[in-house]
C-alpha cells in the first residue's frame, strides 16, 4: 500500500562483480526486480547478443537521441557511448518493479542530480589484490585492457562518497542478501508522498 518502486543505481570497478549481482538479484526476484538494458554506439562484441546485451543504435542514432532529450543519462567511456534511455526505464517502472541501471560513475551522478531518491549502490571488491586476480580470470580482456582497468580504479574510488551504500563483494551470496536488505530498508524509509499522516489517521 504505502511501497515505493526503486531506482537503484549500481556502480563499481570493472571485475567488481556488478554483472554478477544484478543477474542473481533479478534471477531471485524476477516479478519484482528489473535490470533496464543499456544502449550504446558500440559494435556487439563476440558472444554479446543484440536486445539482450545492449541495444546497439550505432554513433548517429546515439547522438540524435541525446539531441531530443531520450536519455536519463549517458556517458562516453573508452571511446564510445552508453546511456539508459527514458522509455526503457519507464517501461520497467510500469511493471510495478524496482529498476536496476548498472551503469559508470559520470551516469550515476547524473541520477543522482535528477532523483534525489534513486538509490545509488558501490559495488567494491575485497581488495586491490582481489580485483586484479578477478579480471584476470575472467579472460575477457587483454593484458593492456587489464592495465588500463586497474588504472583507473583510484580515480573511480573518488566517487565513492556520492553513493548511498558501499557494499563489499567478498561472497556473491552475501553481497545479494546486502543488496536485497538496503532494498527493504529503502522501502520502509519515511516518505510523505507515500505515506500521508493525514489521510491514514482520517481512515482509522
Ligand atoms: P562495456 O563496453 O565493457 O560493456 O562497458 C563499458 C562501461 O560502460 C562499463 O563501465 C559499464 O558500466 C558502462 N555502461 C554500460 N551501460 C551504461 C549506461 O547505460 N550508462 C552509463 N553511464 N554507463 C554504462
Amino acid at each position: 500500500m504505502y511501497e515505493r518502486n526503486l531506482l537503484l543505481v549500481i556502480s563499481g570497478p570493472s571485475g567488481a562483480g556488478k554483472g554478477t549481482i544484478c543477474k542473481a538479484l533479478v534471477e531471485k526476484h524476477p516479478k519484482t526486480i528489473q535490470c533496464s538494458l543499456s544502449a550504446t554506439s558500440r559494435d556487439v562484441r563476440t558472444g554479446e547478443i543484440p536486445n539482450k546485451t545492449y541495444y546497439y543504435i550505432g554513433k548517429d542514432n546515439f547522438l540524435e537521441k541525446i539531441e531530443n532529450n531520450q536519455f536519463l543519462e549517458y556517458a562516453k567511456v573508452y571511446g564510445n557511448y552508453y546511456g539508459t534511455l527514458k522509455q526503457e526505464v519507464q517501461r520497467l517502472f510500469s511493471l510495478k518493479a524496482d529498476v536496476i541501471l548498472e551503469i559508470e560513475m559520470q551516469g550515476a551522478l547524473q541520477i543522482r542530480e535528477k532523483s534525489q531518491d534513486a538509490v545509488l549502490i558501490f559495488i567494491m571488491p575485497p581488495s586491490f589484490k582481489e580485483l586484479s586476480a578477478r579480471l584476470m580470470r575472467r579472460k575477457r580482456d587483454c593484458e593492456e585492457d587489464i592495465q588500463n582497468r586497474l588504472d583507473k580504479v583510484s580515480s573511480e574510488l573518488k566517487y565513492i562518497k556520492d553513493y548511498d551504500y558501499i557494499v563489499v563483494n567478498d561472497k556473491i551470496e552475501d553481497a545479494v542478501a546486502k543488496i536485497e536488505s538496503i532494498i527493504v530498508a529503502e522501502k520502509c524509509k519515511m516518505d510523505e508522498r507515500t505515506f500521508d499522516i493525514e489521510t491514514f489517521i482520517k481512515d482509522i
